[in-house]
């Protein structure tokens, strides 16, 4: 039978999210139910339920950094069990079978991965992200969260933190590799936590000087205000990886000049406007310009293990849902420290 359960949701884009109630399907045999405890609030959301990447499903229930614990176990389940504590990312599903599936690489589905929120099951009913109660998810798509970490500032780890993990590791970011994190956000902190974690000398660029002391406390080697020009000049050629978590459009020419022969811009931020590149900063040095998308099930799992291991979770500021549209905005101005969680009992 399907649940009703209670959400927040955006009736259309741009409206304010509202209580919202939804069906949560009847479990197939390898289904688990998730009481969800906590949920991340990521950019994402906010360009999702706004529309600002157009073709948004509506009614909207953001959230794709989902702990929770096991509430109920399909007969086929074999990993996990009533009262397990888990995590759901940015997908629930995919196709099992092209390529990159094969290769744990859901996010890059040859047939489109399906979201968490703002996709569609394989049936076609549209799904509902993590500002609810209670969520159904196929357990090949489930994680699981180390007991050491603290459930609420795991929550951003299926988002932020498999973001930035994942091209570090592409990278193979090692020690004393110097690594710049473009953006001190959500995304931004978690970067400079797990590139330190693996040894790397961190410069954070960032728009806000009152963010120094931070920076540092994050892990930081080095903090740069992004908008003083001497420092473009100071970190010319300087740099094996640079990671741009910014969800504005900014000048990438400036950045690219920062890095050395042969080393890569990633951009995992997603302005809504296209980015003017010129040649002669790619071809100067060999330069490289590239993105990431999220991570797949094994590298999650992976960096979720990472995280037990060093201890690393996210500096939250814990809210109540109805506290969300708030949020919404604070974030827009830069003003989370640095990343909000919803406290999903205040939703019940
Ligand atoms: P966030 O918490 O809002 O952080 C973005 C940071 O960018 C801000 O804190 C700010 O840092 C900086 N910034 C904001 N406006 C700026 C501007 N006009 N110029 C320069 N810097 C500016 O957002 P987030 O949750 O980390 O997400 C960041 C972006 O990544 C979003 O576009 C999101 O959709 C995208 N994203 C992508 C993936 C993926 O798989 N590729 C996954 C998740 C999110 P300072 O104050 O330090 O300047
Ligand atoms: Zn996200
Ligand atoms: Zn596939």
């Amino acid at each position: 039978m399907p649940t009703v359960v209670n959400a927040y949701a955006a009736a259309q884009a741009k409206a304010p999210l509202k209580p919202f109630q939804i069906e949560r399907r009847a479990m197939n045999p390898n289904d688990v139910t998730i009481n969800i405890l906590y949920c991340g609030v990521c950019h994402s959301d906010v360009h999702q339920a706004r529309d600002e990447w157009g073709g948004g499903i509506f009614p909207m229930v953001p959230g794709h950094e989902i702990v929770g614990k096991v509430n109920q176990v399909g007969s086929a389940v074999k990993h996990y069990k009533v009262g397990d504590v888990v995590g759901v990312g940015c997908f629930v599903d995919s196709c099992r079978e092209c390529s990159p599936c094969q290769q744990s690489l859901q996010q890059y589905c040859e047939k489109g991965m399906n979201q968490t929120y703002n996709g569609r099951e394989k049936n076609g009913a549209p799904t509902y992200g993590g500002y609810s109660t209670q969520i159904v998810v196929d357990e090949n798509y489930v994680l699981r969260i180390p007991e050491n970490l603290p459930l609420d500032a795991a929550a951003p780890l299926l988002c932020a933190g498999i973001t930035t993990y994942s091209p570090l590791r592409q990278w193979k970011i090692k020690t004393g590799d110097k690594v710049a994190v473009i953006g001190l956000g959500g995304l931004g902190h978690m970067a400079v936590k797990l590139a330190a974690a693996m040894g790397a000398e961190v410069t954070v660029f960032s728009t806000s000087a009152s963010k120094k002391e931070d920076a540092h406390r994050l892990g930081a080697t080095n903090f740069a205000n992004s908008k003083e020009e001497e420092i473009f000049k100071k970190y010319a050629g300087y740099f094996d990886l640079m990671i741009n978590t910014v969800a504005a459009d900014i000048d990438l020419n400036r950045y690219l000049e920062l890095l050395k022969l042969d080393s890569t811009l990633v951009t995992v931020g997603v302005p809504d406007k296209p980015a003017a590149v010129h040649a002669f900063p790619l071809i100067r040095k060999r330069r490289r310009l590239a993105g990431s998308l999220i991570g797949g099930i094994k590298e999650t799992q992976e960096m979720l293990d990472f995280c037990g291991k060093h201890n690393i979770v996210s500096d939250i500021e814990l809210i109540s849902m109805d506290k969300i549209n708030e949020a919404y905005d604070r974030m827009v101005k830069s003003d989370v420290r640095y990343r909000f969680v919803i406290d999903i009992a205040s939703l019940k």
